[in-house]
């Protein structure tokens, strides 16, 4: 099979990158999706705020993703596969499919969009000693398993990491009258937006220790509590609960790229958008964004350059968000300086910066 643009990922990123490509003169286009269905983290994701900058209303996650689902399924010249995954990607352009209908398939593509998302940070990669029973969820797992898949999960709960999907899980096991005992937090500060420190801890009551972090997991086939420390004074406390949920941070998946990267650099048909890029906070810059990417790719696809330089949103820099700004040129992703001749910071060479807020 060949296609000029094969899209990795059928979230709010792959889909907006893929429908604007399309816009712009992109003919056979391939969104691949391992889910059965479009829409990524947002259909799990069933309270509402999104929306608010890119359509000018609130949205549940769900009804966000539907406006995308539906413009795709009525543009015929994008091709949809679904519960299949990317599982290769080859210097030249190929790309290993593995589908439940399609088998093992092989196909060629002139740009491929990453659109991949990103993974959770689990229980595993920071130090804690004791067992490890049942009862122990990353947040957005947690989400998932409730949102979609009917579970109680437990009765008791902890929450280690106060960033927003924490918080948000937080408040919505209140909501289904379960026992949250307290938000742990390492840090001095609230990992997450003030909004939801607000909406989600404060509005119910639920307590943030900022300062404190959890040790041990105490428990054999189910988790019995945990101790936690404060870091301030080394006091341990162990505190009886029956699940914990960890919000530690999320990793953009990029594996496909980095398979491309030991044979030295990365090839310029690669784009990367949505939270495969960096983590975004707010879906709404994930549609731009992506929007801005698939305009580049339709670029290289049809004139085999990108031109530069695009639109800036200098309302979104102005507002204080620079420190998140970074060259979406490359997988690289590098941070990005404002300085008064312009930016600086593509510390890959690759090619100038390219900015797309
Ligand atoms: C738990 C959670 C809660 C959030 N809550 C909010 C909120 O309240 N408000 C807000 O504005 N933003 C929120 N966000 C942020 C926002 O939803 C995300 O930034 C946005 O969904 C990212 O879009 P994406 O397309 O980059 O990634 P995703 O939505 O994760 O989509 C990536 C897609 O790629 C697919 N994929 C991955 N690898 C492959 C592969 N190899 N082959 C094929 N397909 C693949 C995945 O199955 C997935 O469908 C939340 C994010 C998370 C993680």
């Amino acid at each position: 099979m060949q296609y000029d643009l094969v899209v990795v990922g059928g979230g709010p990123a792959g889909m907006a990158a893929a429908l604007r490509a399309q816009t712009e003169g992109v003919a056979r286009i391939l969104l691949v999706e391992r889910d059965e269905t479009l829409g990524g983290i947002l259909r799990q994701c069933v309270h509402s705020g999104f929306g608010l900058v890119y359509f000018g209303e609130e949205l549940t996650g769900p009804e966000y993703a539907e406006r995308f689902i539906q413009q795709i399924s009525h543009a015929s010249p994008i091709d949809v596969l679904l519960s299949t995954s990317v599982v290769q990607l080859e210097r030249d352009g190929y790309l290993f499919l593995s589908g439940e209908k399609c088998g093992l398939v092989l196909v060629k593509a002139k740009a491929v969009i990453l659109a991949a998302g990103c993974r959770e940070r689990p229980i595993g990669t920071i130090a804690v000693a004791g067992t490890r029973p049942s009862g122990i969820f990353t947040a957005g797992m947690a989400q998932k398993m409730m949102n979609l898949g009917g579970y109680t999960l437990g009765k008791k709960f902890l929450i280690l990491g106060s960033g927003d999907i924490g918080m948000i899980m937080a408040r919505q096991l209140k909501l289904f009258h379960r026992e949250v005992l307290a938000v742990i937090e390492k840090e001095n500060t609230c990992g997450g937006l003030e909004r939801n420190r607000v909406q989600c801890l404060e509005q119910y009551q639920i307590p943030l220790k900022l300062g404190c972090t959890v040790t041990e997991i105490h428990g054999q086939h189910r988790i019995t509590g945990v101790t936690v420390k404060n870091l301030h004074n080394a006091q341990e406390n162990f505190v009886a609960c029956d699940t914990l949920i960890v919000s530690i941070g999320l990793i953009p998946e990029r594996e496909l790229a980095d398979m491309l990267a030991p044979a030295g650099g990365l090839p310029d048909w690669l784009f990367l958008c949505g939270n495969a890029c960096y983590v975004h906070d707010a879906v709404d810059d994930v549609t731009l964004e992506a929007e801005a990417t698939g305009r580049l790719a339709a670029q290289f696809i049809l004139h085999g350059t990108i031109c530069q330089p695009l639109a800036l949103n200098t309302a979104r820099l102005e507002s204080g968000a620079s420190s998140s700004l970074c060259c979406l040129g490359c997988p690289k992703a590098c941070a990005l300086i404002k300085t008064d001749q312009g930016f600086t910071g593509a510390a890959c060479g690759r090619k100038d910066p390219v900015l797309l807020h």
